[in-house]
């Protein structure tokens, strides 16, 4: 198949093009006529196949040379999966055991073959349905550190980050798509905008809001020009499998060198949305108590990532940055400390910033959240998304300001 142009998998041409490819066809067992082959519907950019072979599940996904929900009239270039299948293998280097197990990957056919999880759910299902899962605050802070601090001049070679820099500086396409979508769009009236009838005179209010417009661009400043590490780029609650006990980080495709802190910010925001949204899902009962379980998950997270950063900067700093020639081989470990007090200081600040804009543009851009979406009474919904609108606003206008998570649960909880 390498050989031959790029050509899009359906669920019937699938056995008979990929029977004959070891890495496949070995671990599916069975004849390829006999597989069982699915399109999973829930992605937005790509196909998604799952392939139940004789004796294994895999999932083969496939980037199409057009946005796969909106079709041909919005191109968008293959090579998305050549950046997805080098962000998997770094994740997995980095973070082991957090993403699937990336079995095969073939770039003509922008085409990778990767372990089935099962029987994980996307995380943000889950918090639909009001599950509590245990491990996620945990799981996801340290993939977070792990993967942010280890891609980094704090850890790698100057060699090989200049190396990956340049690799992933191609990702220009899908990096457009955050820019325009993430940091722009959201805050005047774009053409692909939408958002809840009842929110229009709130809209109004934020899209002439002089300071919300300015910060807005000092974030996507950052985001443009801090190409600090590979971050994952997509990390939203769409891009966690769980179960209770095992937390996976798919879809990296939007991976590139910016800044650590929209990794962080940006799943944070899906927290904090899932918060706001949980009224909308009252109709079997009380989501008290899941309330309270986010705003812990949002504790631990937040935590957990700067327990560990500063874990690795004690003990893996190895990079070009803050050198132990500097600091703790002159005795000086108070040196090393207050320089890391000052990193983290930052990626807090920064932090917030993301994740205001993050809530803002899944309210006021394109691509909506089902965690709001699926509230089907547009006044309840309206309800809900207001809060949420008021607290990024909030986040990102006084991010230098904000001292504490405490502080931002008193917040959420006397807006919603
Ligand atoms: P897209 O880039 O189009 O958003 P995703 O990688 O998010 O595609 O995959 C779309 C959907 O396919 C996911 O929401 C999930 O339901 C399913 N999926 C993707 N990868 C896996 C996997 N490794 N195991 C199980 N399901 C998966
Ligand atoms: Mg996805
Ligand atoms: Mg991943
Ligand atoms: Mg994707």
């Amino acid at each position: 198949m390498k050989e031959n142009a790029f050509e899009a998998l359906t669920v019937e041409t699938l056995p008979e093009r990929l029977g004959n490819i070891p890495e496949i066809a070995g671990r599916l067992g069975g004849a390829p006529a006999g597989w069982k082959v699915r399109e999973v519907g829930d992605g937005n950019l790509n196909l998604v196949f799952i392939v139940e072979g004789g004796s294994e599940t895999l999932i083969i996904k496939q980037a199409l040379p057009y946005v796969r929900l909106v079709g041909d009239s919005w191109p968008l270039p293959l090579k998305r999966s050549f950046f997805e299948y080098h962000a998997l293998t770094r994740q997995e280097e980095r973070a082991p055991g957090t993403v699937p197990a990336v079995h095969y990957f073939d770039e003509t056919q922008a085409l990778i073959a990767m372990e089935f999880l099962s029987p994980h759910i996307i995380l943000r299902r889950a918090l639909i349905e009001g599950q509590e899962l245990p491990k996620i605050g945990r799981d996801l802070g340290l993939f977070m550190a792990r993967t942010l601090f280890r891609g980094s001049d704090l850890s790698m070679k100057a060699a090989d980050r200049k190396a990956d820099l340049a690799l992933f500086a191609d990702n220009i396409d899908l990096c457009d798509i955050t820019e325009n979508l993430v940091f722009s769009d959201p805050y005047f009236e774009a053409p692909m905008n939408r958002h809840t009838p009842g929110l229009d005179a709130l809209v109004k209010e934020l899209r002439s809001d002089r300071d919300l417009k300015v910060e807005a661009q000092r974030m996507k400043h950052l985001f443009v020009s801090k190409a600090e590490t590979m971050v994952h780029g997509d990390l939203h609650s769409g891009s966690v499998m769980v179960t209770p006990d095992d937390t996976r980080i798919i879809d990296p495709e939007f991976a590139f060198y910016g800044p650590m802190a929209f990794d962080v910010g940006m799943l944070i925001a899906n927290y904090w949305m899932a918060y706001f949204s949980q009224r909308g899902h009252e109709e079997n009962g009380s989501r008290a108590s899941m309330r309270a379980y986010l705003l812990r998950v949002i504790e631990e997270t937040w935590s957990t990532f700067r327990d560990e950063f500063a874990h690795l900067w004690r003990t893996e700093r190895s990079g070009i940055l803050y050198q132990a020639a500097l600091y703790e081989d002159q005795d000086d470990g108070l040196a090393s400390e207050q320089a890391l007090n000052h990193v983290i200081h930052d990626l807090w600040t920064d932090m917030l910033g993301f994740a205001g804009i993050e809530m803002h543009r899944r309210i006021l851009g394109l691509a909506h959240n089902a965690d709001f979406e699926d509230i089907a009474d547009e006044s309840l919904r309206a309800s809900c998304e207001a809060p949420a609108l008021k607290f990024g606003r909030h986040i990102v206008v006084n991010r230098n300001k904000i001292q504490s998570l405490a502080e931002l649960d008193r917040l959420a909880e006397a807006l919603d």
